[in-house]
């Protein structure tokens, strides 16, 4: 049998790339099978090297939420490129930028732009440590933060799927300074802090987590943690990186009306280009150097072009006040069909999640509210409607623990294709 082009393009990507691919999700091992290789992307397609078009839920995990190839945002990056890629030098994008972010987050009174989400976290738990002069991390268990050492623990996202929440070449020494908790349980945090929270620096959060699949927070849940870490002098960090832009304008913080202290926000924020950022309360944002002494730098960190193409995005979803009931509105179509489809086809093994623009379905038939809850979901069930959908032309996240993104230039036709594979997909998952 002759091999497709992305098939031996993987083939040659695994003689160079480890795993042929540079984040592990992207491999497909999770899924079984190749991933096709894109050649380009448009609206809400992207296009393989087989000529193959998908429409597509995963947007770049998260960033494209106008959709791949804006016209408004290549111009303004193309416009860029022309006066140069890079300076290392201040630039007037980087206050506008953060001057966008400050007013549209407003607990981040200031901000530091930096490359990823990794570089995001790292940096607020480094600051949350000098701030507080404290050394311990709370975490959740199936929250991702990053691949840096002190959160990789019992971390979701790709760490999960391939089996290694807490990955080897993590020293013990540094682990032993995160504590991990189970999302959703007010007393096990509660329980943490009455036997450490003098050592406690911070809490850093998914508010909504998007790394387990897609786990929405309870009732009341996130005030318990703010209340909590309020009492005992701990910052309250939340990883917006995900939900930022994402679940309402003001990210997850405006939708369930709590002030964290640092916010961590990336993907949308660069609108497809590497940025990122943690910003937050001026007294603690103004312990980064150089206004203080906490250290953290970056060469292309606020660099011309990513700056470019944060600040066309977040015109276009600000500037618009349908945009957030619209997207959502769409978002709450797609999966109202998919349910409708799947009772049709008398499968009823699925929990379904949604908020703003992202949603997520569990193959289970409990409630998913945690990391264990999670991991309980029938994962070859997954597997088998990932791989239907795939063979219609609709792109999922290769994984049971990936949420999946919604963009405004998804179509009702768009919405209607996906709800119609969806019947044959859950009927080979059944
Ligand atoms: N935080 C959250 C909530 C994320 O979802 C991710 C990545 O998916 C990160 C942090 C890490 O971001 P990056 O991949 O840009 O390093």
């Amino acid at each position: 049998m002759q091999l497709t082009q992305s098939e031996q393009a993987f083939a040659e990507a695994k003689q160079y790339i480890p795993g042929g691919v540079n984040s592990p999700v992207r491999s497909f091992r999770g899924v079984g099978g190749t991933p096709p290789f894109i050649a380009r992307a448009e609206g809400s397609r992207i296009v393989d090297i087989d000529g193959n078009s998908y429409i597509d839920y995963v947007g770049s995990w998260g960033p494209m939420i106008v959709g791949h190839a804006h016209p408004q945002v290549i111009q303004a990056i193309v416009e860029a490129a022309a006066r140069g890629t890079s300076y290392g030098a201040p630039t007037l994008l980087e206050t506008e930028l953060a001057k966008l972010v400050t007013k549209l987050v407003p607990s981040i009174e200031m901000v530091r732009m930096v490359n990823s989400g990794t570089e995001a976290t790292m940096s607020a738990l480094r600051l949350a440590r000098a701030y507080t002069k404290r050394s311990k991390i709370v975490k959740y268990a199936g929250c991702y933060h990053g691949h840096h050492d002190s959160l990789l623990v019992k971390a979701g996202s790709g760490a999960t799927t391939f089996g290694v929440p807490d990955s080897p070449g993590v020293p013990d020494s540094i682990t032993q300074t995160t504590l991990t908790v189970k999302y959703n349980d007010p007393e096990e945090l509660e329980a943490v802090f009455a036997r450490q929270g003098e050592q406690i620096a911070a809490v850093i959060i998914e508010p909504v987590a998007g790394n387990m699949g897609l786990v929405l927070p309870q009732e009341g849940y996130l005030q318990k943690v703010r209340d909590i870490t309020a009492h005992y002098g701990a910052l309250l960090i939340f990883d917006e990186v995900m939900t930022g832009f994402r679940v309402a304008l003001g990210g997850a913080q405006a939708y369930y009306g709590i002030k964290p202290d640092i916010t961590c926000l990336g993907k949308i924020i660069g609108g497809g280009l590497p940025v990122a950022a943690y910003g937050g309360r001026r007294d603690i944002m103004e312990m980064v150097a150089p206004a203080g002494s906490v250290y953290q730098a970056g060469t292309l960190s606020g660099n011309p072009l990513a700056m470019t193409a944060g600040i066309a995005t977040l015109r276009l979803i600000s500037e618009d006040p349908d945009f957030y009931p619209k997207i959502s509105q769409k978002t709450a179509a797609l999966c109202a069909g998919l349910e409708a489809e799947a009772k049709k086809q008398g499968f009823d093994k699925l929990q379904f999640h949604r908020i703003g623009a992202m949603f997520g379905l569990f193959f289970s038939d409990k409630p998913v509210y945690d990391y264990d809850s999670a991991k309980q979901s029938d994962v070859q069930a997954f597997n088998t409607y990932f791989h239907a959908m795939l063979a219609q032309g609709i792109y999922l996240a290769p994984s049971q623990f990936e949420a999946a993104f919604m963009s405004a230039a998804h179509s009702d036709e768009d919405i209607k294709a996906t709800i119609a594979a969806s019947g044959e997909a859950f009927m080979q998952a059944a």
